[in-house]
C-alpha cells in the first residue's frame, strides 16, 4: 500500500518566467550592447573570466596582479584596516614592559 500519488507541479512552474533573479535580467541587458571588454593594461580581448581588479578596472590573467597594472588601488591602507579590524589585539602587543 505504498501507492503515493505524487502530484507533478510542472504546471505551476511553467507559469514561473524563468528571468527572476535580478541578476540574470543586468547579464542579459548589458548582453545586448556586445561590447567586448579589453585588459586595460595590454588591450587584450578579454575571455569570459575577466580579472576585476579592486582598482575597478578589467584585466587580463598576465595583468591582473596590481603589481603588473600599476595598480591605484591602496592595498596598504586596506590590509591595515583588515588586520586592525580582524585583531583589535595586535595594539596592545606594542607595549614593551621590561
Ligand atoms: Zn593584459
Ligand atoms: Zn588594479
Amino acid at each position: 500500500m505504498d501507492k503515493v500519488k505524487v502530484v507533478p507541479v510542472k504546471d505551476t512552474t511553467d507559469n514561473i518566467p524563468l528571468i527572476i533573479n535580478p541578476l540574470f535580467i543586468k547579464a542579459k541587458k548589458s548582453k545586448k550592447k556586445s561590447k567586448k571588454k579589453r585588459c586595460l593594461k595590454c588591450k587584450k580581448k578579454l575571455g569570459v573570466m575577466p580579472f576585476n581588479c579592486k582598482c575597478g578596472n578589467l584585466f587580463c590573467s598576465g595583468c591582473r596582479h596590481p603589481e603588473s597594472h600599476e595598480c591605484t588601488f591602496d592595498f596598504k591602507t586596506e590590509a591595515k584596516e583588515q588586520l586592525e579590524r580582524q585583531n583589535p589585539i595586535i595594539k596592545f602587543n606594542k607595549i614593551n614592559p621590561i
